[in-house]
């Protein structure tokens, strides 16, 4: 495994690899990796030659009274992390490396972002796209592997993919979760000790309007009504939204049909956690 901080260095690597007919999978992150994120890599590893990661903290995508300082971060356990799932390259720049300069330009996206995390977050999918475009041209990958746990933004970078044309086949894997249910994530462990044990909820309230739905259930306030409920009852946690649309248009239903996502922002002590369920209703 080789860790390359260069964008001229992994771009040659790359180069070099695919002139001799390797493919290569491709999973980005912001590191403090887990076993999401390694559930990618593993992905990643059975349907490629070679698998990149890049771990990258990207500024451009945090507000100004996000979590950017607090984001958690240990390269070195990343590092062994990685050679244990057979991780080819890492791609690890600095931030200096990525951004030298003001940007001349940047990605706006247009679609998928009034809603959820796009609406209370502005410009944060901006930044996630403008990152991905540089990505996706350093590394250059065959197939690119996102979690469905950051539903949004898989419809978003789907978009990307199609509208910029990338020769980059989208991979979305399955949402990992704890055996309590709660979604894996980064920002697990900024949870207090008490918030840690409510958030298993959070997955309980979506399951509980899946079940709704399966029972005949069509009428999207009656979901959101019964999600919120839970979390309100069982968890300390401020939402920021619980929402029902079509995915991955994301647009508003009158009544359910079709694939449908159910979505969720909750604000604990010191860690924003989303989570989400997607179901196919005939
Ligand atoms: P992050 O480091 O949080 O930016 O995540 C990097 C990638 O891992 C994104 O495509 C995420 O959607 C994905 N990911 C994060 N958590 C999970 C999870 N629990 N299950 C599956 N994929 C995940």
């Amino acid at each position: 495994m080789k860790v390359v901080t260069t964008i001229k260095e992994m771009q040659e690597e790359i180069a070099l690899q695919k002139k001799c007919g390797q493919t290569v999978g491709y999973v980005p992150t912001m590191g403090y990796l887990h076993e999401g994120h390694l559930t990618l890599l593993k992905q990643a590893g059975k349907e490629n030659d070679l698998v990149v990661l890049s771990i990258f903290v990207n500024p451009i995508q945090f507000g100004p009274e996000e979590d950017l300082a607090s984001y958690p971060r240990d390269f070195e356990r990343d590092r062994a992390l990685a050679e244990s799932e057979h991780v080819d390259y890492i791609f690890y720049p600095s931030v200096d490396e990525m951004y030298p300069n003001k940007l001349t330009v940047r990605a706006i996206v247009q679609e998928r972002t009034e809603v959820l995390c796009g609406k209370l977050r502005p410009g944060h999918f901006d930044g996630v796209a403008t990152v991905i475009t540089k990505l996706f041209n350093i590394v250059m990958p065959t197939r690119a592997y996102f979690g469905r746990k950051d539903a949004q933004q898989a419809a978003v970078i789907e978009g990307l993919i199609a509208d910029f044309n990338f020769p980059i086949t989208l991979v979305v894997v399955d949402t990992v979760r704890e055996t309590d249910g709660l979604a894996r994530s980064s920002r697990n462990v900024n949870l207090l000790p008490e918030e840690r044990r409510q958030a298993p909820a959070l997955y309980k309230s979506l399951k509980a309007a899946k079940s709704l739905i399966e029972q005949g259930e069509k009428n999207p306030p009656r979901i959101v009504e019964e999600v919120t409920r839970i979390i309100q009852t069982e968890t300390s946690g401020k939402i920021d939204y619980v929402e029902v649309y079509s995915y991955p248009e994301l647009k508003p239903l009158n009544f359910l049909a079709g694939r449908i996502i159910i979505a969720l922002a909750v604000k604990f002590t010191h860690a924003r956690l989303i989570d989400n369920l997607m179901i196919e209703i005939d």
